[in-house]
């Protein structure tokens, strides 16, 4: 069967077309500025250069409707509309409805609906992608697939916060989680690398990306995860503080005269890695070459990342009774020997040793812990598009 995978953003879409026997990816591609001026459609068909196409987008019917007639048409479409079978969508809120993906229906549009003021710049585009693929493919099974749904194993004292029950009890203000598509698919992956069923291990999942989070995976079941009630808690990130204390918001709004919606700004767009290093940027491969040049921005945000990294392993170990596996992924974690280095030459405590050769891998699966060490180490590319079809295929084949 011929998946498509969508991910619909307030103003992207990114799709890719995967064939569920094969695991291939037939097509992928990206509609961009939907909705603003200049908007465009990149895509490239398996096996065939890059095609870019400048194109009016004013909404996401219309983007829908160009990635089908980028994947039909009859120059360089891969597949005829009726082959694609069903369609699967990353949802970033699931709440606690949702645990699992499930095929989406009239009921559980409307609870994600219920859960939208929870992640209030995602779920809405979401629902956006969800009803222009209906109206495009009125006929096609569809589902959806939460980031949030793996990490609903957590138990209550893992996932509450020290705030008054009656929040929780009122409005649900606990922590969720996210990144969970790919925590789930790479403590699996991670475990048939080592040869182990994953109820055998206690593992740690570092998703070192833009955003990233930290996830304890004890047994095969999520235990702990690092973000919250929202992607701004845990590690510090590209743009984003991670954990501060809340009395920061109050006491940057007084000093510099500025609204909630400005400080939250400056917390999720203006901080991490970015604010720390005098924003000489957000991407790990400035930051490692300002670092290695002497740039002292970069050097303070790098130990800083690497800090928390390594606090969140500590408080993980402590949490599971011990670890025998962690697993470094997306774009950091996949890529950047230099900050695995930085974090794994601290993990001696654990009796963690890295072997230097084996850690200069680059995005494919590698055991990356030398031969004495006591703590299994490795880089596990993540795959949610290929999670997402896999669960969509399960679901309605
Ligand atoms: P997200 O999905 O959160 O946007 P990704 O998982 O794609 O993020 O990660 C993007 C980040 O990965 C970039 O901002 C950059 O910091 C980092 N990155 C990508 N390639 C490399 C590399 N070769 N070395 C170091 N960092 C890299």
């Amino acid at each position: 069967m011929k998946i498509l995978v969508i991910n619909c953003g307030s103003s992207s879409l990114k799709f890719q077309l995967i064939d569920s026997d094969s695991e291939a990816v037939i097509c992928k591609g990206l509609c961009e500025r939907i909705g603003i001026d200049g908007s465009q459609i990149v895509y490239t068909p398996e096996g065939k250069d890059k095609v870019t196409k400048v194109t009016p987008m004013p909404d996401h019917n219309r983007a829908i409707e160009l990635v089908i007639e980028a994947l039909t048409n009859a120059e360089d479409g891969v597949v005829k509309l009726e082959e694609i079978g069903a369609v699967g969508h990353r949802i970033v809120h699931g709440g606690e409805k949702f645990t699992k993906s499930v095929v989406i229906n009239d009921e559980v549009i409307k609870a994600i609906e219920d859960v939208s003021d929870l992640a209030p710049l995602h779920n809405p585009a979401n629902l956006i992608g969800i009803r222009a693929c209906q109206k495009v493919m009125p006929s096609v099974p569809m589902v959806a697939v939460f980031d949030t749904a793996f990490h609903q194993t957590m138990p209550e004292e893992a996932y509450l916060y020290g705030l008054h029950y009656s929040y929780y009890e009122k409005y649900g203000i606990r922590r969720y989680g996210f990144h969970g598509t790919s925590h789930s698919y790479v403590s699996k992956r991670a475990a048939e690398v080592l040869g182990k069923d994953p109820s055998e291990l206690k593992m740690i999942v570092c998703h070192l990306g833009n955003g990233a989070s930290v996830s304890a995976v004890n047994g095969g079941k999520c235990v702990d995860t690092s973000m919250g009630l929202t992607p701004l808690e845990g590690l510090i990130m590209g743009t984003r503080t991670g954990d501060i204390d809340p009395s920061v918001v109050e006491f940057i709004m007084k000093k510099e005269n500025a609204s909630v919606a400005e400080v939250t700004n400056i917390l999720n767009k203006k901080s991490g890695v970015f604010g720390l290093s005098d924003e000489l940027s957000s991407d790990f491969r400035d930051l490692q070459a300002g670092y290695e040049s002497g740039h002292k921005g970069a050097k303070r945000a790098v130990d800083a990342f690497v800090y928390r990294v390594v606090k969140y392993i500590g408080a993980y170990t402590a949490a599971m009774g011990g670890v025998d596996a962690i697993a470094f992924t997306a774009g950091v974690g996949e890529n950047s020997g230099f900050v695995r280095g930085l974090i794994c030459n601290r993990l001696g405590f654990i009796g963690a040793t890295l072997d230097d050769e084996a850690n200069k891998v680059h995005g494919e699966d590698k055991i990356i812990s030398g031969a004495d060490s006591k703590v299994k180490l490795l880089v596990i590319p993540t795959n949610e598009e290929l999670a997402i079809a896999r669960d969509t295929y399960a679901l309605c084949k």
